[in-house]
């Protein structure tokens, strides 16, 4: 039967009849409609940290969802685990006197903590500063404000001009930021937007010192330093909140996926003090925003069985512990003829590009690899150029090879192809 379900970011004329379902899953497996079981390499879209299948946190959700399933935070309202999560992630964040704004995603919340950057420096009697920077290459999701700060640019191109007042600059370049807040105006900049490790636009680390560059460069001209810790947060590179693996102080932090794992839709901002301080301070001084969903009881219930598990089974660790085993596994793959390159070793986060010959002689050969591997029993995901791996925190050394081999012999495979 045709489906009626629209994939985001899919090519549906192709999608429409090749979808592939999947029915279960359990710590690092899923299993699709057919009994079939595959290495969850991708962790899903990089969040279920903890593994799948978890049934305490089911059974939290549940529980919260029978006791009150909903109910908005808006005004005085609120609800215990909403209180009890924005505690714990407060106390959690490397910054200090930390308040937390929840949101229902990513998306969300970096258009949260961009829109509190505008509004923290009018606050401060800087009401010109608005631009916003972000680094050629980045993902902040598909809200108004991520669009269009989209440092890939396919994803910023056809639907008009969404954020004029945005400019992107070389990803790798701390100068670069300066030379644009210079070019821009500092008293016109409100906040630069980063991800510690680009994700989506490639897996693409930092060099070295950049983040402390960039957050120092920040702090020069006035300008809000926003960490998009979507991907990179809950244990993702060995930390909680990222930032940690470079012992850096942001302005602001945005969070989702790690933080349920995925369980339940969640995401926020982590704002420091001093850029919460004139709206919990200054009577009159409301932030007018934020989302029906935000602090749902049964997510934040869902969270916080998460963090406790995390915290319990040291998957924090297991992040940066694994990541030379993650490496290890996946750099002889750079020696391949169809390789350019293998981007491992920071976090559990792995990708393997492929070279420039073997995209323009088979433009198919990104999705046709990862499909490849998938007959391998392990699922990964495209990115660009390259497919990518992010296991759940839960991996165990022998099938981190696993997925390293499953990668080998696709490759293999399509070599044949070309
Ligand atoms: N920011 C980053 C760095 C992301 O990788 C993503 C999603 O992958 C988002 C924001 C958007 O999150 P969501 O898809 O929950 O809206």
């Amino acid at each position: 039967m045709e489906t009626a379900l629209w994939h985001p970011f899919s090519d549906m004329a192709v999608v429409r009849d090749s979808e592939f379902v999947l029915e279960r899953g359990e710590d690092v497996w899923v299993y699709d409609t057919d009994g079939n079981r595959y290495l969850d390499a991708a962790a899903s879209l990089w969040y279920v940290n903890v593994g799948h299948g978890r049934t305490e946190i089911a059974d939290a959700a549940a529980e919260q969802m029978r006791k009150l399933a909903g109910y908005s935070i808006f005004a005085d309202f609120t609800n215990e685990p909403a209180r009890a999560l924005a505690a714990r992630l407060a106390e959690l964040a490397p910054l200090p006197d930390a308040k937390v704004f929840f949101t229902g995603g990513g998306g969300e919340a970096v258009d949260s903590a961009v829109k509190i950057a505008r509004r923290y420096h009018a606050a401060q009697g800087e009401p010109s500063r608005v631009h916003v920077i972000s680094r050629e290459n980045s993902y902040h999701g598909t809200n108004g404000i991520g669009t269009g700060v989209a440092g890939i640019e396919a994803n910023r191109t056809g639907f008009g001009e969404i954020l004029p007042s945005s400019s992107r600059v070389p990803f790798d370049s701390v100068d670069a930021l300066r030379a644009e807040i210079l070019r821009v105006g500092p008293e016109n900049v409100a906040a630069f937007l980063f991800e510690p490790v680009i994700g989506a636009g490639g897996l693409l680390p930092p060099p070295e010192g950049y983040v402390r560059g960039v957050i120092d460069v920040c702090h020069e001209y006035g300008v809000l330093a926003i960490a998009d810790a979507v991907i990179c947060g809950f244990g993702r590179l060995g930390t909680w909140f990222a930032v940690e693996r470079w012992d850096a102080e942001p302005d602001l932090i945005t969070f989702a996926k790690g933080v349920t794992s995925g369980y339940l839709p969640l995401g926020g901002v982590v704002a420091h003090g001093r850029v919460a301080e004139p709206f919990w301070s200054r009577p009159g001084n409301t932030l007018r925003h934020g989302s029906t969903y935000a602090g749902h009881p049964a997510a934040c219930a869902a969270g916080l069985v998460n963090i406790d598990l995390l915290e319990r089974e040291r998957l924090i660790e297991r992040g940066q512990a694994l990541e030379g085993t993650l490496a290890g596994a996946l750099n002889p793959l750079a020696s391949h003829e169809l390789v350019a390159d293998v981007r491992a070793g920071l976090g559990l986060l792995g990708a393997v590009e492929l070279t420039p010959d073997v995209l323009e002689c088979l433009p198919s050969a990104v999705t046709d690899l990862h499909l490849l591997v998938r007959q391998h029993g392990v699922v990964t995901r495209t990115l660009g150029k390259a497919v990518a791996v992010s296991p759940p925190l839960t991996i165990e050394p022998e099938q981190i090879h696993q997925i390293g081999a499953a990668l080998a012999a696709g490759l293999d495979e399509l070599a044949l192809k070309l």
